[in-house]
């Protein structure tokens, strides 16, 4: 037992028992014990609500020095006290710390709670969005920065995916937002500005398409000639250049067509959900206008007719044309293209199988790259500018599709484009209405 205890305890035992021998010489030892009880009893009364009246006004002077258990109380309620003293000034000082670092970023963050209300706000946020540290804490975030795609995203939750929106403070400008998880039930809203890489990111896309564009008529005078040429009776000594040059010719009309088909993909938003894309027949149609051609690998669909895509048609056809024409050229004639459209987990993918060349590993990652051509020579003859598979990398994303390659080299190559459960559609034959995509 303690020291004090023993001291409290044998004191109140000798109180109690001087007490009632009192009492007893009385001839009422009861009575001298009630006193005695009583006296003990007011006694930590009294010192009960001293130390009550020390905590409200912060004199503790009656208790700092002695032994008894009052004293002992009030050491060890000192002791915590000091304690927590200290622990507050450190949180105090770190949280500043945590402030002013935050502070300075010069990306806003937004910390949200689940139901997306602001617990917290750094300086850039406010500069950015125009959200009131102090004020707009509380409110949902989606009510003061009123986008679709932000509510979509905040719903979402998805961290790996980025949205644009127009800023609310400055016309003109743009900030990118990006969810990410942070502590226990919260999450962080980072706000970057982006318009500066907006801005050289258009200009970059209109000189691409203003130059093709320009290039198209001189081309299409060129042409022209170059046909007229070919047929002039009196010219045979120049037939193989005058070949060469129209080859060239198409080659750049061809280069010019994709390059504004990218700057035209580039500038598109989301490819809209309205249309439902009948991918069963677009895969029979480009079989069949690729299969007719001479010394071409053999074509073999695998098409689940009933799942439909939610999405732009000519895009989609786009995707199917380029992967198979593709393999057809990295394929030998005596090679098999297998292409199949079908449900995949709960949503549908796209597949375009051959048994040619192959990637090398190192190349895989760079050929939805811009002109990148494993092999400049051989593509420059088999008509490929190297723009094919960019092209179809931008469609993917505009129906949030995503595009995979698997390929040994001498063995063939996968070219894999999975759709989302959100963009699928599978229409039943009996009924009249499509039916959401299977669970
Ligand atoms: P290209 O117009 O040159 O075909 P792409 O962007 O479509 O351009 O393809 C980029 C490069 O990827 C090609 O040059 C080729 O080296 C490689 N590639 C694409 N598809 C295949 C395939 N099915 N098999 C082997 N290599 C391929």
């Amino acid at each position: 037992m303690p020291h004090v205890w023993r001291k409290l305890l044998g004191g109140l035992g000798a109180l109690l028992a001087s007490g009632t021998a009192i009492g007893w010489i009385y001839g009422r030892p009861e009575i001298g014990l009630l006193v005695a009880a009583l006296g003990a009893l007011g006694w930590h009364v009294y010192k009960l609500l001293a130390f009550d009246r020390a905590l409200r006004t912060q004199d503790f002077e009656a208790f700092r020095f002695g032994d008894g258990i009052w004293e002992q109380i009030f050491a060890r309620f000192a002791f915590h006290s000091e304690r927590s003293q200290r622990h507050k000034l450190r949180y105090r000082q770190l949280l500043k710390e945590i402030r002013k670092s935050t502070d300075a970023m010069p990306d806003g963050a937004v910390v949200i709670d689940n139901e997306n209300q602001i617990v917290m706000c750094n300086k850039a946020a406010k500069l950015l969005a125009g959200l009131r540290p102090k004020k707009d804490r509380g409110q949902r975030v989606d009510n003061i920065l009123r986008d679709p795609e932000l509510t979509e995203l905040l719903r979402s939750g998805d961290s790996e995916r980025s949205i644009d929106i127009a800023s609310p403070v400055r016309v003109g400008d743009w900030l990118n937002c990006r969810v990410v998880p942070y502590g226990v039930d919260q999450k962080m809203l980072v706000l970057r500005d982006v318009t500066e890489r907006l801005r050289l990111n258009k200009m970059r896309r209109d000189f691409v398409a203003n130059a093709s564009h320009e290039l198209r008529s001189p081309l299409t005078v060129i042409t022209g000639y170059l046909d007229s040429l070919a047929d002039e009776e009196g010219l045979s000594e120049w037939r193989i250049p005058i070949t060469q040059m129209q080859s060239q010719a198409r080659r750049m009309n061809m280069i010019i067509s994709e390059l504004l088909e990218l700057s035209r993909l580039e500038s598109a938003g989301r490819a809209g959900t309205a249309n439902l894309v009948d991918v069963a027949a677009l895969v029979a149609a480009t079989r069949k206008a690729f299969a007719s051609r001479q010394g071409v690998a053999e074509i073999r669909t695998e098409s689940d007719p009933d799942l439909r895509i939610r999405g732009n048609v000519t895009q989609i056809e786009s995707v199917i044309t380029n992967l198979v024409s593709n393999a057809i050229r990295h394929t030998d004639a005596d090679g098999v293209i297998t292409v199949r459209w079908e449900a995949s987990g709960n949503a549908a993918a796209l597949t375009v199988e051959d048994t040619g060349e192959g990637i090398a590993a190192e190349h895989i990652p760079r050929v939805t790259e811009r002109f990148f051509r494993v092999d400049r020579g051989r593509s420059r003859d088999d008509g490929g500018v190297g723009l094919g598979l960019a092209i179809v990398k931008h469609i993917l994303s505009r129906h949030d599709a995503e595009l995979s390659i698997d390929s040994v080299v001498g063995e063939g190559s996968t070219f894999r484009c999975k759709f989302p459960r959100a963009r699928v559609v599978v229409a039943s034959p009996d009924a009249e209405e499509p039916r959401s995509a299977r669970a």
